[in-house]
């Protein structure tokens, strides 16, 4: 089923890449270049999902995960954090911070979309409550 997708990445690269690879899947994407509009977006346009980009300048995807868990309408969207692996103790403080999935860069585009796939039904899983 089709999902909202908010994509969070300041490179503009990966953000086509992520986008295209939404929407060729059937979702619609909405791409946030910069960190600092990226809560404001969230609230205005309420995504199914959030795919959220870990460095960025200004703002870093894990104080977003931070905002987006204590902002009381985004809570429950699920949030897919993607960024260079640099060690487990970092995918625990991503996890921490409130992410419902990794995936570390350069994603494959299986793996990238099983994310989303399995994020998807925890979307349909939270709306039921
Ligand atoms: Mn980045």
């Amino acid at each position: 089923m089709t999902k909202r997708v908010l994509v969070v990445e300041d490179n503009e690269l990966n953000l086509k890449l992520f986008c295209d690879l939404l929407r060729a899947h059937g979702h619609e994407a909405e791409p946030v270049r910069d960190a600092r509009d990226a809560l404001e977006r969230a609230q205005l346009t309420r995504p199914d999902l959030i795919v959220m980009d870990i460095q960025m300048p200004h703002v870093s995807g894990l104080e977003l995960i931070e905002a987006v868990r204590r902002d009381v309408v985004l809570r429950p969207t699920p949030i897919m954090a993607v960024t260079a692996y640099a060690g487990k103790g970092d995918e625990d403080r991503i996890r921490e911070a409130g992410a419902d999935a990794f995936v570390s860069k350069p994603i494959t585009l299986a793996r990238f979309m099983q994310s989303i796939d399995e994020l998807s039904e925890l979307a349909d899983a939270r709306a039921l409550h």
